[in-house]
Formats: structure tokens, sequence, C-alpha cells
């Protein structure tokens, strides 16, 4: 084992001497108290070290062991409603074994070592197998752990027993002796392999309006929630963790406020699924940063994040990442990087920040798994960004624009308005919008593009007429742009606008947002057509059907929406004979 020495702390980073031999990321044991650290540059002999733990109290020439590993994680049964800080210590295990304040040097294993799986085996004696390859199934929670091969592991299975294992025990034996247990490890740093990369063609099903309808997401895609102070990132992301349509969520928290990562690991733990009534908890694995833990473990938390990710998409699964969020991990790697002297870039943040970033999201993804089986698997990431001010031109929120496949946008005004979700239609969007056209016209609508393209179109209108309005009035526009106006805020209120906390609207299927924008737009389309025969104005907005559109959002029954369109036509239809015969008299 190579064994240096302590030569300079500075913060959570330590230079170590006599350390030859190193490799870059190797995790070491630093000082008697044997903190947990990671070697993240090498210069001669020496190492410097990025220190998961609080370092005050360690003193030069202490040791410094290097434990010749790559910073890891335990994948296996039991990864499921954990809640961990950065390096995958379990949370509630620390704060047992140490009060409150995490003290130093406890290594904790990330899955319990005492509990036993029952395994039930799917693979035979004498079956060749290798990476990826399904050996079994454990149940955890609802969900059927796959138990796989790990990747790089090959050959022929001499015994594979059916029974309950702890997370060591093995429960295959191949022929060369080697021993396949429910757990392995992994290292956080390194994606995980899979057989081939599948294009964003499948939306992730969200059953919020304003996403999937306007600015949709692909499974295995990317997208980015950038906003100032209580615009509802927070909001955005756990209401994503309830209704996106994947069936594992790792939550990685970043606490924005002292004691907001607390509040969320109070709150989060007594959220409902809503759609299994179980526990939400029971398909999540938290990951959190509270403000009293050290930046370093900061910076690790989201490899740790995404490689529990991949190792769930391995299973077949579809799994969403959140990370709220990124800024804090942002600021975490400009402090260490300056602990370092590193030559600073924009706003202080170390050069490789873009590529640390994409590093991150590119590990995101619809793949065919690894293994036999023909199994596919998605990593979707979603990451919030908090810009100081709200000012989007800061280097997090820019570097992460180039990456995100979708833009999210959150706006203090709307927020301020209390028009929530606050997403701004006009600075937002989704580069998924081609790539999922197809499913939604296979699923949902043939035309679902065309809708969507008319509503986009109107909203880019009314920011053109308010600002007509807002130099010569409202009154000065002809009805033919008024009308525009009415249907744009109709479009907003009645549409976009979508309590998560409500009952019946915090989640709406898909061919509900369909048939809610048609409405609003088949009226407006009626509008049109009536005014150029001469119907006024006021009376097409006077139709006694008008406040049932208010009101599609809490309409239960599908198909009271769409008959709305024939009641439409039929009260639009009915005016303009009226109109006809009074011009007749
Ligand atoms: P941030 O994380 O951006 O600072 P939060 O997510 O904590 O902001 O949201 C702040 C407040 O905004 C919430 O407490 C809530 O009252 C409101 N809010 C945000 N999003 C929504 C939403 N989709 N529906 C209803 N209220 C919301
Ligand atoms: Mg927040």
């Amino acid at each position: 084992m190579i064994r240096g020495t302590i030569a300079r702390i500075s913060g959570p980073v330590v230079i170590a001497r006599s350390m030859k031999g190193s490799r870059m990321y190797d995790v070491v044991r630093v000082g008697e108290a044997e903190l947990n650290g990671e070697i993240i540059r090498l210069e001669g002999d020496e190492s410097v070290i990025q220190v998961y733990e609080d370092t005050t109290g360690l003193t030069i020439g202490e040791k410094v062991e290097n434990t010749g590993l790559p910073l890891s994680v335990e994948l296996g049964p039991g990864l499921l409603s954990s809640i961990y800080d950065g390096v995958q210590r379990p949370l509630p295990v620390l704060a047992e074994k140490s009060g409150d304040f995490i003290s130093k040097g406890i290594s904790v294993p990330g899955l319990d070592r005492g509990r036993k799986w029952p395994f039930t085996p799917l693979a035979r004696e004498g079956d060749l197998v290798s990476g990826g390859d399904l050996l079994g199934t454990v149940p955890e929670y609802q969900l059927l752990h796959r138990i796989l091969v790990p990747p790089r592991v090959k050959g022929k299975i001499r015994e594979i027993h059916a029974g309950d294992f702890t997370v060591e025990e093995a429960v295959c034996i191949l022929e060369d002796g080697t021993g396949i247990s429910l757990m392995h490890h992994w290292p956080v740093r390194k994606g995980r392999p899979y057989t081939k990369k599948l294009d964003p063609s499948v939306p992730l099903l969200t059953g919020q309006r304003i996403f999937d309808s306007f600015f949709p997401l692909a499974k295995g895609g990317t997208a980015m929630i950038p906003g100032g102070f209580g615009t509802g990132k927070t909001v955005s992301e756990q209401t994503l963790a309830k209704w996106a349509d994947t069936q594992v969520v790792v939550y990685i928290g970043c606490g924005e406020r002292g004691n907001e990562m607390t509040d969320v690991l109070t709150e989060f733990p007594e959220l409902t699924d809503p759609r299994s009534g179980l526990p939400l908890i029971e398909r999540t694995i938290m990951i959190a940063n509270t403000s009293n833990m050290p930046v370093a473990a900061r910076e690790a938390s989201i490899y740790t994040g995404v490689t529990i990710a991949e190792y769930y998409r391995d299973m077949g699964y579809d799994v969403s990442l959140m990370a709220d969020s990124t800024s804090r991990w942002g600021e975490a790697l400009r402090e260490v990087s300056g602990r370092l002297e590193e030559m600073p870039g924009e706003e202080g943040y170390p050069a490789y920040l873009s590529t640390r970033l994409s590093a991150f999201y590119e590990r995101s993804g619809r793949v065919v798994c690894l293994g036999n089986g023909d199994r596919q698997g998605s990593v979707t990431i979603i990451g919030a960004v908090s810009p100081p001010g709200g000012d989007f031109s800061e280097p997090i929120t820019q570097s992460t624009l180039r990456i995100a496949g979708t833009f999210w946008a959150l706006d203090t005004n709307l927020a301020y308005r209390r028009h929530f979700p606050s997403v701004n239609w006009i600075k937002s969007y989704s580069l998924y919008l081609d790539s999922v056209c197809d499913w939604y016209v296979a699923h949902v609508t043939r035309d679902w593009r065309e809708i969507r393209d008319q509503a986009m179109l109107l909203l880019q209108k009314e920011v053109e007429l308010q600002e007509i309005v807002q130099l010569v009035g409202p009154d000065a526009l002809p009805d033919s742009e008024k009308v525009i106006l009415e249907i744009t805020r109709m479009i907003r209120e009645d549409f976009l606008q979508q309590s998560a906390y409500s009952e019946t609207d915090s989640f709406c299927p898909l061919d509900k947002q369909f048939w809610m924008l048609k409405v609003i737009l088949t009226y407006f389309n009626l509008m049109v057509a009536a005014m150029e025969k001469g119907v006024s104005l006021r009376s097409l907005l006077s139709v006694p059907v008008k406040p049932e559109i208010s009101r599609m959002k809490e309409q239960l029954d599908p198909e009271a929406n769409i008959r709305l369109i024939d009641t439409l036509m039929k009260q639009v239809g009915d005016l303009e004979v009226e109109t006809c015969s009074s011009t007749a008299l």
C-alpha cells in the first residue's frame, strides 16, 4: 500500500508527500482519523486530495494511505428508500453513530450488511453468462430488482442457489471460482456500459401541460430548470419526481438555504406516490448535501447519483434523476478549485466547469442494456439551476444551456404574479420537439404538433400586441387583434397554469391536455371565422359555454371536454344566425 504524509492542508484540500505510484481518483484515508478523500491531482510524488470530511484537527506529518481503489458506490438491493450523503454513506446510520454532526472517519457501508434478501434464480447451472446477463431477481418494495452479472465478469455457472442472502454472500459461483453476490462496486466517475444508445424518441410524460404539450422532454434526455429564488425549482423537481413516468427516482438535493435540505429530508419521505398510493420514497434514492457537509462530498454527489441511476437503467427501468440545484454543486467545484490555486475562469469557476457538467449530463440516455433479454432502460436528467439574481448570463446557466436538450426557464415575474408553473413560454425550448413527434402522433393525435405550434404562435403574437397596448392602450387594437389577446389569456390561465397542489389538476393526462388546447383553439378559429362574417367580438365572448372552458382543468370526465367543441360550434353558429337575421331586419 502506498503511504505518504500530509504536507499541507487548505480547507477540504490536503497535499500529501511520498505518494509515488498513486493514480488520479484513487481513494485515500487521510490522517490518524482516516478521513475519506480522493486524489484529484498528481504532481511528482505529491498527491492533491479532496477530503469528504471536515479537516479541522488534521496536522501536517500525519499519515495518508492510498487504498488503490477509485471512489465507488455499492450497487445492490437496498438502495431504494435510502438517504445518502454525497459519497453514499447512509445519513440515518451516520446520525445514529455520531449524533447530528457527522463525526470524522466513520466508514459506513452504503448497503445494509445484515439484511437478507430472497433471491429467485433465473439462470441455470451450466449457462454461459457475461456482463449484464440476468441471474435472478430479488423483490425490492414494488420493484423487481434484477440481479445481473456485473459488467466485465464472464464465465460458466457452476452453482446458483435460491434462498435468502445478504448482499455480500455469493448467490452464484462461476467455474473459475468467481463468486457473484447481490451487490457489486462501481467507480462513480465512470459511466456504466450498455449495448446501444437509442434515439430520444419517447417522451418522458410528466402530466404537466407546459412540459408535455409545449416543451417535451424525451426519456433519456436532459432538461434544465433555471430560475431565481422562489420561482418554483424545488416544487417542479418534486412534482416531476412524483408524476414523471419512471419507475425509479434519484433525487440529489444541495440545500439552497441553511435548513432547506432539512425540510426536504423530513418532507420527502412523507410524500405519497400518487399513482400507487405508497410512499414515494419506496422508489426513490435520495442524496442529500446539507450545508454543514464538506464541499468535496457535494462535488462527488452528482456522480454517485448518476451511477445509481445507471444501475437501475441496466435492469431495464426508466429512471429520472433530479438535481436541485446544480449551482450549489458548481460552487463546491469552485471552492475546491480555489483551494488548488488553479487559474480561475469566468466568475471564479474553474475552466473545466463545462467539461465536468457535460461529463455528468452525458450519462443520461435511453439504451439497449448490456446482456441478454433485450432490455431497454433510460436515465433522464433534470437539473435545476439557481443563477444569482435570476440572471441567466452567469456561467453555470450558460454552460448547462449548451448541453441540456430542454430549457424550462422559470420566470420571476410570472412567479410574482402567481402564474405557476412559472415557466416562461417565450424563453423556453425543447430540442426534442421533432424527435418525439411521431410518438405523439401514434399515441395521442395526428395534429398535436399543429395545435401546439398554433398556440405558441399566438403567444408570440401576444407579446407584440402587449407592447402596442402599453403604448396606445387596448382600445386602439382592432377586434381581429383583441381576439388574440382574449384567446392567449385563456391559453395562459385555463391551460398553462397548473397548480402542483390541486387534487384534480396536479397531473393532467396527455389526451386531456390535447383536448383542452383543442377546445381553446377551436373557439379561437370559430371566433375569427364568425367575425369575418360580421359577428361582433362582444357577443362571441359572451357565449354561455365560455365559463366551462375555464373549468376544463377540474373536469374529470374526459368526454365532457370533448363535447365542449360541439357546444361551441353550436353556440357560435347560433350567434351567426342571430346577427344575420338582425341585419336582415
Ligand atoms: P425555488 O426552489 O425556485 O426557490 P420553490 O420551488 O421553493 O422555489 O417555490 C416557491 C413557492 O412557489 C412554493 O412554495 C409555492 O408556493 C410556489 N410554487 C412554485 N411552483 C408551484 C406550482 N407548480 N404550483 C403551485 N405553486 C407553486
Ligand atoms: Mg429550491
